[in-house]
């Protein structure tokens, strides 16, 4: 059974980043009829607050990735916070160091960081030099039980090849003897994260793990980890980091938006989620897809290996598509009662229909409902220019067209056309600016019936000569 895990820390909002993890987790889950898990990995101490837990949880139900089993709902194979899985850590540990896997290191920090510069002057990686693992095992447990402060590193097998079929990378190998001994266990007695992170997907039964690029050099560890300890291994898969649109990695400034931070600002959860499904992975539909469409054409191995670029017209694209697609009753939630209070009852569908291609936020409906119902724009100046140029004759014969037909836009602008001569832009932009102070905007004719006797007001108010 396909088992996937979303295993955010909870140290920070969920951005784009992590939410793509997230999704792509939940859409293989899904593609497979298997369980979509949320862990928490509270193990920073410092820099974990419950608070962006709760504010996670909440980020990834708007999304509506829902998951199977989590802190929240539970399941079987709880706790799902990872400190609260700690006894199970540490007794893993014992065990490794009673098989020889992992031996007490009293190395000082001082005298590991002259190792390291050592190694760096003659052009060598920085690796542990494993002096600790040479200690007599007597010697060392005598060290240990008189207090002498240490951590517990992993002795790495020597000349062994480690090699995994990465889900997006394809085959990968190493060799163990690159990697050093390194620390499961910190002075301070803090597990490593990636020893708790690859016991718990041992013990959840997961599967698969797809995660951020910044954990490949993890996974030969865990997978020594896994190992040593005779527990099975997930099939790993490492996405590409997401860029901005200047190529860098993204940040506050190239637009690292936090997932609540799009909701806040009127993004749909579809839009978000279809954006996200394509950065690094194509879709042969580029219609506005569900969850379960996008689950069914999910592949890992279609990811691509190259950074994915988040545009923000992108996301304007699924956000236009995800508010044409919302029903009318959604549509009003989104825009919020503050819009509806304005727009009489009557007009309400005649308001959706003029105004919805005008609206990629729900601001802009508030805006269009103060045009239409209270007064235009106030004009800029190259408005200003075009009114003036147009003149009050041209808005006098407006106002004579509009009463002679005032249900029928057509033959409105049929007659302004024939009583003035301008056409096209010279017709249009005059009488919009006249009507709502913008050059662009819902359709005229819809305009017109939205606006009724305003209409002519408007019109009247340039013939003259304001
Ligand atoms: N807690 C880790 C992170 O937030 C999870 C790493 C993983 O998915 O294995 O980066």
């Amino acid at each position: 059974m396909t088992r996937t895990r979303f295993a955010p820390s909870p140290t920070g909002l969920i951005h784009l980043g992590n939410a793509r993890t997230a999704l792509f987790n939940a859409l293989l889950a899904r593609r497979d009829g298997g369980a979509f898990i949320l862990r928490i990995e509270d193990t920073d101490r410092e820099r974990s607050r419950p608070e962006y837990e709760t504010a996670l949880i909440e980020d990834l139900a708007w999304l509506g990735l829902g998951w199977d089993e989590g802190p929240d709902r539970g399941g079987p194979h709880g706790p799902y916070r990872q400190s609260q899985r700690s006894e199970r850590h540490h007794a893993l540990l014992r065990g490794l160091v009673e098989r020889g896997h992992a031996y007490p290191c009293f190395c000082s920090p001082e005298a590991l960081e002259a190792e390291r510069r050592a190694q760096r002057a003659q052009g060598q990686p920085p690796r542990y030099s494993g002096r600790c693992a040479r200690l007599d095992p007597g010697e060392a447990a005598r060290r240990v039980a008189a207090g002498e402060p240490h951590t517990l590193r992993f002795r790495v097998p020597h000349g062994r090849e480690i090699a995994w079929d990465d889900l997006v990378r394809g085959p990968q190998r190493i060799d163990s003897t690159t990697l050093g001994d390194f620390v499961l266990r910190r002075t301070d007695g803090g597990v490593a994260f990636f020893f708790a992170n690859a016991v718990d997907d041992a013990d959840m039964a997961v599967s698969h793990v797809l995660r951020g690029e910044d954990h490949l050099a993890n996974t030969p560890r865990q997978l020594l980890i896994l190992q040593a300890l005779g527990l099975p291994a997930p099939r790993y898969g490492h996405l590409p980091l997401i860029v901005g649109e200047d190529g860098r990695p993204l940040s506050k400034r190239s637009g690292a938006l936090a997932v609540a931070e799009l909701r806040e600002r009127g993004y749909l959860p579809a839009a978000v989620v279809n954006h996200l499904a394509r950065l690094g992975h194509r879709y042969p539909d580029e219609q506005l897809l569900d969850l379960d469409a996008l689950a069914r054409d999910f592949d890992p191995a279609a990811i691509h290996r190259a950074p994915a670029r988040h545009q923000s017209q992108t996301l304007d694209h699924w956000q236009r598509l995800a508010v044409d697609a919302l029903d009318d009753q959604s549509w009003w939630q989104w825009v919020g009662p503050g819009v509806a209070e304005r727009v009489p009852e009557v007009d309400r569908a005649a308001f959706l229909q003029a105004v919805r291609p005008n609206c990629l936020f729900p601001h802009q409906a508030g805006e269009w409902a103060e045009i239409i119902y209270h007064r235009p724009e106030a004009p800029d100046i190259e408005a200003r220019q075009v009114l003036e140029a147009a003149g009050p004759g041209f808005f006098c014969a407006a106002v004579e067209a509009l009463r002679a037909h005032r249900d029928d836009p057509k033959a409105f602008l049929a007659a302004l056309k024939a009583a003035t001569g301008a056409k096209g832009k010279g017709l249009f932009l005059p009488l919009r600016l006249a009507l709502t102070g913008r050059p662009h905007g819902p359709e005229l004719g819809h305009l017109l019936r939205l606006l009724g006797p305003r209409a002519e007001e408007r019109l009247a108010a340039h013939c003259h000569g304001n």
